[in-house]
């Protein structure tokens, strides 16, 4: 259906003062346009759909009883307090996730990319949950599901053909987790995602936290399979602390190397981590994006999933407090997670898809420093969010 909007009075990624129009669902000239439906933004900052770029949706436990973590500070431990609350709280995978997008639309996040478990416990009953819901919220929050093997795959006999039969049955991307210290072997894990990956013609999204040396050999690994399967610009490696543990002369080979590769990587900016040389990566030409990863949930029992919280986040893990730095952190939560993610027709040019968020800021520095709320979210010339209410025909409370 076609939706013709005028947004009057705007400042796109805090520019000047202009009009926005909407028509058919894209940006439009706007010189001359009037005698449609129009709206006033007050002069507040309007950003594309905010993107998350990396987020766990079948395991946020928003809306369910208070999760008490009692978990030991190890990632095994972690590993199996997870796979015991999923078995204890039975956390209805679809329903959660509905909800947390449901919250993250309020702040104006219109794309999102999820890792989704697949273990042999589970199996892959949280893909198909969350695969329903992304069919649903289609056009309104697009989603992107990455099989996710959480519990390791080689060292969990029966994992490796659940991820097959997770791809088959929708994922969007085939994912991987630690090769060398959850899986034990590097090459192995790496040969298989990439090999399930290239047989489903998908992309790959690997968690790697591994440290220093050992993340930047695991890095290295990635590099060459991404080379010789000609997979330039689908792979993303999430979080890859290594790169800000390294000294400045091998972290500088290692970002080269995936500049060439066209390798995104995807930081959370999380406090208890290795900031990672977001700014050095950019420069270098890597697509950087970010995410919230988990929120309200197993792992960590804060976030929201407010994309523009977290590019003041970023900001605050780099040390950065210019206008123009702050500018660019927003920059990775919106354009940076589009190119990540593989969305077309993105930004305000004519031609783009109409979606925005207006945050009443005067500039981009300001809206990430203040992370105004009450915001309106606008998709293809639809107002989803008016002052931060979410519209319940397009988003209905789970
Ligand atoms: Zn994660």
């Amino acid at each position: 259906m076609a939706h013709d909007l005028l947004i009057r009075n705007v400042r796109p990624m805090g520019g000047p003062l202009t009009d926005l129009f909407i028509r058919a669902g894209r940006f439009a000239e706007a010189a001359g346009m009037s005698g449609t439906e129009e709206i006033d933004a007050e002069g507040h900052v309007a950003l594309p759909g905010l993107v998350e770029a990396h987020t766990h949706l079948d395991k946020t436990l928003i809306g369910m009883p208070w999760y008490q973590n009692t978990t030991g500070p190890t990632r095994g431990e972690r590993i199996l307090a997870d796979r015991k609350a999923k078995r204890e709280l039975a956390i209805d995978a679809g329903r959660q996730a509905a909800r947390q997008i449901r919250q993250t639309l309020a702040f104006g996040v219109t794309h999102i990319r999820s890792h989704v478990d697949v273990d042999t416990e589970i199996g892959i009953a949280n893909v198909e949950g969350v695969a329903a819901i992304r069919d649903r919220f289609k056009g309104i929050v697009d989603v992107q599901i990455v099989a996710f093997p959480q519990s390791g795959m080689l060292v969990r006999d029966g994992t490796l053909a659940l991820m097959d039969e997770a791809m088959k049955a929708g994922a969007d991307l085939v994912g991987g987790i630690d090769p060398a210290t959850i899986e034990r072997n590097p090459v192995e894990h790496l040969d298989a995602i990439f090999e399930l990956a290239d047989r489903h013609a998908k992309p790959i999204d690997i968690h790697l936290h591994e440290p220093g040396a050992l993340g930047a050999f695991c890095l290295e690994l990635i590099t060459e399979r991404t080379r010789a399967l000609g997979m330039q610009g689908r792979v993303m490696v999430s979080h890859a602390y290594c790169l800000g543990m390294l000294d400045p002369a091998v972290q500088g080979a290692l970002i080269e190397a995936m500049a060439a590769e066209k390798i995104a990587v995807m930081s959370a900016g999380s406090p208890a981590a290795p900031a990672l040389p977001l700014q050095r990566l950019r420069r270098a030409g890597v697509v950087v994006a970010s995410g919230s990863d988990g929120i309200q949930g197993i792992w960590e029992p804060w976030g929201r999933g407010d994309m523009l919280e977290r590019a003041k986040i970023l900001a605050q893990r780099n040390g950065l407090t210019r206008d123009v730095d702050l500018a660019e952190m927003a920059d990775i939560c919106t354009f940076g997670g589009a190119a990540a993610l593989g969305l077309g027709d993105y930004g305000f040019a004519p031609g783009c898809k109409g979606d925005l968020v207006l945050v009443a800021a005067g500039g981009l520095a300001e809206a990430v420093a203040l992370t105004p709320l009450n915001r309106t979210v606008i998709r293809g010339g639809r107002i989803l969010v008016r002052d931060g209410i979410v519209r319940e025909d397009f988003a209905p409370i789970e």
